[in-house]
């Protein structure tokens, strides 16, 4: 199985080796606009502690992690007066994922406006 690495980005991000757009933090998470985003308002909810995705996540953390997962999808519902919130997550490089620090997207969705790739 795949171990964590702690040179990854976001690691680097949560140090603070590495610039972000912060727009919220608590004991638990980050949140930062994503560099490359799909939409207007989307953003990145990164869990403080060290795992490589959901598959070695600590259950106790993703409780503490979750509700952050919403306040930020309902503040990019409203914040950014979206018609809908994707919330995307992916799990090795097979599956999509980029970076190998946990992290859920929030990607505010407007009607009739395709998503960027
Ligand atoms: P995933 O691993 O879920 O495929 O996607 C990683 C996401 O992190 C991508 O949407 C990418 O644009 C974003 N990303 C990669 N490097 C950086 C960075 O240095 N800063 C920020 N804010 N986002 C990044």
């Amino acid at each position: 199985m795949s171990t964590y690495d702690d040179q990854n980005i976001f690691a680097k991000i949560l140090r603070g080796e590495i610039p972000c757009h912060k727009v919220f933090e608590n004991d638990d998470a980050i949140v930062f606009m994503d560099i490359m985003p799909q939409s207007e308002g989307h953003s990145l909810v990164v869990p403080k502690a060290a795992s490589r995705n959901l598959l070695d996540a600590d259950p106790a953390v993703l409780a503490r992690v979750i509700p952050v997962v919403q306040k930020i999808t309902v503040a990019a519902k409203t914040a950014f007066q979206s018609d809908g919130v994707k919330v995307v997550q992916f799990n090795e490089a097979p599956a999509g994922q980029s970076v190998f620090h946990l992290h859920f997207h929030v990607i505010p969705v407007y009607e009739g406006v395709p998503l960027r790739p």
